[in-house]
């Protein structure tokens, strides 16, 4: 199973990603992860990244492509991945369609959590405070002014993605308001239906 999972910060990406990994035995490939360890590593890219992210602007698409592609190269991706924050430009989902076509490999469904706007700065607060209350590191983009720019830089540049994948006929629609169960629930529903269609 090879997957995308959209949606806005906040949208419940992360917890459905956890759930799908374990329900199909396929790898989680987050660039958000991949890029905070590259920081907390020090590593070449790690230094040129740092300021972007705590900015809550977008890396440049070459440096997250080069990372994609090299994971889905990775044995421990055999059984196919979900994709958790990538492709977030078009740019990126062009370059998707390249590296998959060139492997063979086909996305067997795009999937976009829908949310309130209004919702999502309440929903990361709630997770900042659980975060701290657990005695977590709170990430240094979960603050409330980068978050209004990280929300902005999906509405102008993620977005568009959705328009793409709907036009290849990939996406799947998904309210993202629901409780974590019922969406869960209605993703299986989804790419049950896609797979006998
Ligand atoms: P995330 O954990 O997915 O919310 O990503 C955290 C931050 O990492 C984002 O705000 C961006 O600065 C950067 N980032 C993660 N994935 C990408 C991507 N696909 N393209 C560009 N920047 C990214």
């Amino acid at each position: 199973m090879r997957l995308v999972l959209l949606g806005p910060p906040g949208a419940g990406k992360g917890t459905q990603a956890e759930r799908l990994v374990a329900h199909y035995n396929i790898v989680p490939l987050s660039t958000g992860d991949m890029l905070r360890g590259a920081v907390a590593a020090g590593s070449a890219v790690g230094c040129k990244v740092k300021d972007i992210i705590s900015r809550g602007d977008l890396v440049p698409d070459d440096l997250v492509v080069e990372l994609i592609a090299v994971q889905i190269d990775a044995p421990e991706a055999g059984n196919g991945f979900i994709l958790d924050g990538f492709p977030r430009t078009v740019g990126q989902a062009e370059a998707l369609d390249r590296l998959l076509k060139e492997r063979g490999l086909k996305l067997d469904a795009v999937i976009e959590l829908k949310v309130d706007e209004a919702a999502l700065l309440a929903r990361i607060e709630r997770r900042i405070a659980e975060h701290k209350a657990k005695g977590h590191e709170v990430r240094s983009d979960d603050d409330p002014a980068v978050l209004k720019q990280r929300i902005e830089n999906y509405r102008r540049q993620t977005a568009p993605v959705s328009d793409y994948y709907r036009k290849t006929g990939a996406l799947v629609l998904i309210d993202g308001m629901k409780p974590m169960d019922t969406v869960e629930a209605e993703i299986e529903q989804a790419l049950q239906k896609r797979a006998m269609a």
